[in-house]
């Protein structure tokens, strides 16, 4: 047999090398764009198992749920299954849940129903529906009226009085920022899973959503803590809290608006323990999905934001 000549030697390792370069082209393209497009299914979907990407695909701007809410109420849309379908058309994408979104939503809402949702997009309603169907009042309240009843003896006879009443209104605000994620140092480094609300000692906090009083106690951390849970195991968490309202317990029922207790700063060490920062209650949002262990938190501050609409006004009665 003839032997290759150098020349053809070099011609030949040129042509493998060319092939390996081929092959590892046509391995590596699809391996890259399988990659791609898991990442951006997963990122879509707002469904994976990495609670960070799962927090961002349940966190819409305020202003966009602004006007879901007025739209889906005027046209008697369940409220999550209008979301559901945002998301989808926003593409989970923040800057594109835009005002134009809401007619094209409206009327793809109009045609289907939660019941016609393909699997992954079921996944999303359940959640959005443990979430945002349960929310209806700002947790700091916009004022409260209080209603004095002076009793004043009118005869001998005692069971007859007359009252003399006085009405005044109190005011509350409060300030807030994004602050989720924000770095926290107290029990060793670690990330804000909450939205902290400055205000003063003493401003009533109300539960901003339906739900069962879970917690009622003290945490090192928080302090006081209220954590109220919905039917589809959403935990809400009321934390720094001076005091808790004397008429709540553990295992009550709670309606959006309910009084849970006082603005303080508790925490940051044993029982008792207050001053340790400013005045604030810290909320703070878990949600527990099927096929997760463990709750994740999402940002409660578009949230609050969106809630600031809803900020009620409640009563009390003080008889002397
Ligand atoms: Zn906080």
């Amino acid at each position: 047999m003839k032997q290759n000549s150098p020349r053809v030697k070099e011609k030949i390792k040129a042509a493998i090398a060319k092939k390996v370069i081929a092959a590892a082209i046509i391995a590596i393209v699809p391996a890259l764009f399988i990659l791609l497009l898991m990442m951006f299914f997963m990122q879509g979907t707002g469904i994976n198992k990495n609670p960070m990407a799962m927090a961002k695909g349940i966190d819409i701007p305020a202003a966009y749920l602004t006007l879901a809410r007025q739209s889906s109420d005027e046209n008697e849309i369940d409220f999550a299954y209008f979301l559901t379908l945002s998301a989808e058309m926003a593409k989970f994408n923040p800057d594109k849940y835009k005002s134009d979104l809401i007619p094209k939503v409206l009327e793809r809402a109009r045609t289907g129903s939660p019941a016609s949702l393909n699997k992954s997009s079921k996944t999303i309603y359940d959640m959005y529906s443990g979430y945002y169907n349960y929310l209806n009042a700002s947790p700091i309240p916009k004022s409260k009226i209080t209603t004095t009843r002076t009793k004043r003896l009118k005869s001998v006879n005692p069971e007859e009085y007359e009252y003399e009443t006085s009405t005044t209104e109190t005011f509350y605000s409060y300030s807030h920022y994004d602050d989720f994620g924000a770095q926290r140092t107290f029990g060793g480094n670690r990330a804000h899973e909450g939205n902290d609300l400055i205000a003063s000692a003493g401003v009533p906090i109300v539960s901003i959503s339906d739900g069962i009083v879970r917690d009622m106690n003290w945490n090192d951390f928080g302090g006081n803590i209220v954590g109220v849970i919905t039917g589809p195991d959403t935990y809400f968490y009321y934390a720094h809290m001076q005091s808790f309202n004397p008429d709540l317990h553990e295992g009550d029922y709670v309606n959006a608006g309910d009084l849970l207790g006082y603005v303080g700063n508790s925490g940051y060490g044993p029982p008792g323990t207050t001053g340790m920062f400013v005045n604030h209650l810290h909320l703070q949002i878990g949600i527990k999905i099927d096929g997760l262990k463990e709750r994740f938190y999402v940002s409660p501050y578009n949230i609050v934001t969106f809630l600031d609409d809803y900020r009620v006004t409640i009563y009390e009665e003080i008889s002397n």
